[in-house]
C-alpha cells in the first residue's frame, strides 16, 4: 500500500475524511500527538488500527468528537464534574473515562464498559472529524512501543506502506498524550498526566488524586485501570537512565560513566560544556520539553545511541507528564544522587 502524504487544505481534509467514512485508518495531527484515526464505530476499521501499530486489543482506544452534543450519544451517566471538565478544558488535551453506550463497539474499548472521549483543540484535527461526521478513535500513531510520534515524518517512518494517507499538520503543540482522568467519589483520577496538570484540575475540585500506575512500573498481570499504563512504552533501543540530580552531580557522574557512545538528553546546550560529550538537547522548561521529548527520543535511534542520560525533569505541573513518558521510556531507571 502506498501512504500519501496530505497537506491541511480544505480539498486533502475532505479526502482525509472520506477515507475515514470508507473505514480506512489515516494519520492525522492533533495538539498532543499525531493519531491514527478511523470510525470509532466501525470495528473492523479499528481492528485495522490495532494491527497496523502492533497494539496490544485489550489496550482501549481514545474517541476523538468535534461538537459536545456527540458527548451523550456515546456515554451516559455523565458525571457534573465531567461537564465542568468540558467547559474548562474541551476543546484540549484532556481524556475523560466514562460510561459507554452499546454504539462503541467492545474493540475500541479493549473490552471494556467504559471509554475515553476527547475533543482536540488542533483546528485540523477538528475539521476532519467535522467532515468524516464521525467519532473518531484514535491512538498515538507510532508502532507500538516506540516513542509518539509529534511529526507527519515520524508517522511515515513508522507507518509507511501500512495506511493510507497522513495529514501533515506540522508539529505537534503539546507533544505529550492527552490526560487521561476518570470520575471516582466526587473527584477525579489521574491516570495518565498531559498538558493539563493535576494543578489545572484543582481549580474545578480539590478531590484530584494521581493513580500509582503514573510513577510506578506495574508488573504484566496487574489489574489496571488503564490498560496502556501496564506495556512497555515510548522505547528507543538505546538503554536510557535518568539522572535525578542537580546539574553539577548529573556533570560528574557523567564525567564517570560515559563512554563515546553515550548521549546525555540536557536541558541547555551549556549543560555539558567542556566534557566533551554527545547531547541532545530537550528543552530548557517543562513546556519545551514535552514538545520535544518524543523527537529527543526518535533522535537517540537515529544517531545510534547505545546508553543516554538523561537530566530529570520536574515532578509537578507538564512536568509530571515529561516525567512520566521517560520514565517508561528508561524502563524506570532512574539514579539518585
Ligand atoms: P494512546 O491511545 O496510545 O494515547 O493511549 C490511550 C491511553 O488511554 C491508554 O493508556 C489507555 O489505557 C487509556 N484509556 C483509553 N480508554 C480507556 C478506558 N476506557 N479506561 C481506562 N483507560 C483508558
Ligand atoms: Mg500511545
Amino acid at each position: 500500500m502506498e501512504t500519501k502524504l496530505l497537506q491541511t487544505d480544505d480539498e486533502s481534509l475532505k479526502y482525509a475524511a472520506s477515507l475515514l467514512r470508507e473505514g480506512k485508518v489515516v494519520g492525522i495531527p492533533t495538539e498532543t500527538v499525531y493519531g491514527l484515526g478511523a470510525n470509532a464505530l466501525d470495528e473492523f476499521a479499528v481492528k485495522d488500527i490495532f494491527k497496523a501499530k502492533g497494539r496490544p486489543q485489550d489496550n482501549p482506544l481514545i474517541v476523538h468528537i468535534a461538537d459536545i452534543s456527540k458527548f451523550e450519544v456515546l456515554c451516559y451517566d455523565i458525571p457534573a464534574l465531567a461537564y465542568k471538565c468540558a467547559e474548562a478544558f474541551w476543546p484540549g488535551p484532556l481524556t475523560m473515562i466514562l460510561k459507554k453506550r452499546d454504539i462503541i463497539p467492545d474493540t475500541t474499548s479493549g473490552g471494556l464498559d467504559t471509554v475515553g472521549i476527547r475533543m482536540p483543540s488542533n483546528k485540523t484535527a477538528r475539521k476532519i472529524i467535522e467532515y468524516s461526521g464521525l467519532p473518531i478513535a484514535a491512538p498515538s500513531a507510532n508502532l507500538s512501543g516506540s516513542p509518539s510520534p509529534t511529526t507527519a515524518m515520524h508517522v511515515f517512518k513508522d507507518m509507511n506502506g501500512r495506511i493510507p494517507a497522513i495529514v501533515d499538520g506540522g508539529m505537534s503543540a503539546v507533544g505529550v498524550e492527552s490526560t487521561v482522568i476518570a470520575f471516582e467519589n466526587d473527584g477525579i483520577r489521574i491516570l495518565r498526566p498531559g498538558f493539563i496538570s493535576r494543578e489545572d484540575l484543582l481549580e474545578i475540585t480539590d478531590n484530584v488524586i494521581i493513580d500509582k500506575g503514573v510513577l510506578e512500573q506495574l508488573s504484566a498481570d496487574t489489574v489496571v485501570r488503564s490498560p496502556g499504563m501496564k506495556y512497555r512504552h515510548y522505547s528507543p533501543r538505546a538503554d536510557v537512565t535518568i539522572i535525578d540530580a542537580d546539574l553539577d552531580k548529573f556533570r560528574e557522574y557523567i564525567k564517570e560513566n560515559s563512554d563515546s557512545s553515550t548521549v546525555c538528553l540536557v536541558f541547555n546546550d551549556s549543560d555539558t560544556e567542556g566534557l566533551n560529550i554527545k547531547y541532545i538537547n530537550y528543552g530548557a522548561d517543562s513546556t519545551q520539553q514535552a514538545q520535544r521529548l518524543f523527537d529527543a527520543l526518535r533522535e537517540l535511534d537515529d544517531i545510534g545511541a547505545k546508553k543516554a542520560f538523561a537530566r530529570c525533569p520536574e515532578k509537578s505541573g507538564v512536568g509530571l507528564a515529561v516525567y512520566n513518558r521517560l520514565l517508561r521510556a528508561a524502563g524506570f531507571q532512574v539514579i539518585k544522587l
